[in-house]
């Protein structure tokens, strides 16, 4: 039999994989779809906003109310599990940690905050002067609106990936894996480049981790990545890494199977029914980590009469009635964001061997705070602790 089966390929699911395969469990990982590090910009946000900007994410934590995901694990084991992410993909990866916040413009030249960011970003955090690369082949880099913003000069590259003329990122960053194509883009960056500020490039040097360094190298002088719209170069990085770390310490993985169903017995789930093709099949295992992600992949949903509900294992949520938790005012705080299922001090929840990591978990409205992938990992680090420590 199977030690445990995550459900999710998001930031939660894939922490909480790596780590239990990592401690030597059997894990088979079930996901429906692409998680969120794959549509993200490749950060890792822990605390962004409280409501104000934050500087320090770790400082701030302690300041946060009494129901949130964060404040029932403690701010010292936040910083640990997301360090052991940082530290796990490695510097080549991600860089930086939870005292303080880099601040980093957005493909629209919003400033961001973020605790982890790839090494190819931070060369814009505080910088004195910026001016933007576009290039001309390249969809939906706004390299004129991000320019106007920062007020800075635009200067523009024409240097096609293949035969389109509108390439999207991926397409483009495959290319840069080349060296030889890599060489070109740079000679045409130094060509039309302004001197003096930091060079702000749209993300897509490389797929593979190290090639914008070479670029960096040949151009001899600070660049910073800007991220793009999902699925983002940067993410796409991220989630490979895991994935692949996964896999090498022996981890399983169904990708574009449901679970649709569970089996349970005397308060403990047996096993889950996911939809493969050839019919259903279940997986039994000792332990589950739950990480489906929230109201945006479908875990919880609400029905035509406003009834919120957790369909797959019936979890008790912290609201049922949508009606109660929106509002009329598009900018105003929803809370319908902080609903989700509480849990007890080791992540579970209606059963004994049912473990929450990530967005499922009731208690922050992440997309406003700037914080969903600091509680996914930090969730599936205590769930897999939780698994380890109760069978060590
Ligand atoms: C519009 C928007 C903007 C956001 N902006 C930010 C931001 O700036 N900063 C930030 O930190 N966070 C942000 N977030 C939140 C962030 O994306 C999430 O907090 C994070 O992705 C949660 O990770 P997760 O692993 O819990 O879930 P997800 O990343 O959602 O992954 C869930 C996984 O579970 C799988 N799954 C779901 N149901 C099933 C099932 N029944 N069977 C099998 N698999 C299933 C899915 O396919 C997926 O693989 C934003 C979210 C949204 C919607």
């Amino acid at each position: 039999m199977i030690d445990v089966v995550v459900i999710g390929l998001g930031p939660a699911g894939l922490s909480a994989a790596l780590k239990l395969a990592e401690s030597g469990r059997t894990v088979k990982l079930v996901a429906k779809g692409e998680g969120g590090f794959q549509l993200s910009q490749g950060t890792v946000d822990i605390l962004g906003y409280s409501p104000e900007r934050v500087t320090s994410p770790l400082a701030a934590i302690s300041g946060l109310p009494g129901g949130h995901p964060y404040v029932g694990i403690g701010a010292d084991k936040v910083r640990d599990a997301v360090l052991w992410l940082r530290d796990t993909v490695g510097d080549e990866l991600l860089v930086g940690d939870l005292a303080e916040n880099y601040v980093l413009p957005t493909a629209v030249g919003a400033m961001r905050p973020t605790a982890l960011a790839q090494p190819s970003m931070v060369a814009a955090h505080q910088a004195s002067s910026y001016a933007v690369v576009g290039v001309r082949q390249l969809k939906d880099f706004p390299a004129e609106l991000l320019a106007g913003n920062l007020g800075c000069q635009v200067a523009w590259v024409d240097l096609p990936a293949r035969k389109e003329v509108d390439s999207s990122a991926h397409m483009f960053a495959r290319a840069m894996d080349d060296p030889g194509y890599a060489r070109r883009f740079a000679s045409a960056v130094a060509a039309v480049a302004p001197k003096g500020a930091v060079l702000l490039l749209p993300a897509i040097l490389g797929v593979k981790p190290g090639t914008w360094r070479r670029i960096s190298d040949q151009l001899g002088r600070p660049i910073a990545e800007v991220p793009m719209q999902p699925p983002s170069v940067p993410g796409i990085r991220l989630h490979d890494a895991l994935l692949a770390k996964f896999k090498a310490a022996g981890g399983r993985v169904i990708i574009g199977s449901r679970v649709v169903g569970c089996k349970t017995a005397g308060g403990r789930v047996a096993s889950v029914t996911v939809a493969v093709a050839g019919g259903p099949r279940d997986l039994r295992a000792s332990d589950f980590v739950f990480a489906p992600g929230g109201f945006a992949s479908g875990a919880i949903t609400v029905d035509s009469r406003g009834k919120i509900s957790e369909p797959l294992f019936g979890l008790p949520l912290t609201q049922t009635d949508a009606n109660a938790v929106v509002g009329p005012d598009y900018w105003a705080p929803h809370p319908l964001f902080e609903v989700g299922v509480e849990t007890d001090d080791a992540g579970r929840a209606k059963y004994d061997n049912l473990y929450l990591a990530g967005d499922i978990i009731a208690g922050a409205e992440r997309w406003r705070e700037k914080s969903g992938e600091g509680i996914a990992v930090a969730t599936a680090v205590r769930a897999a602790e939780s698994i380890m420590g109760g069978r060590a």
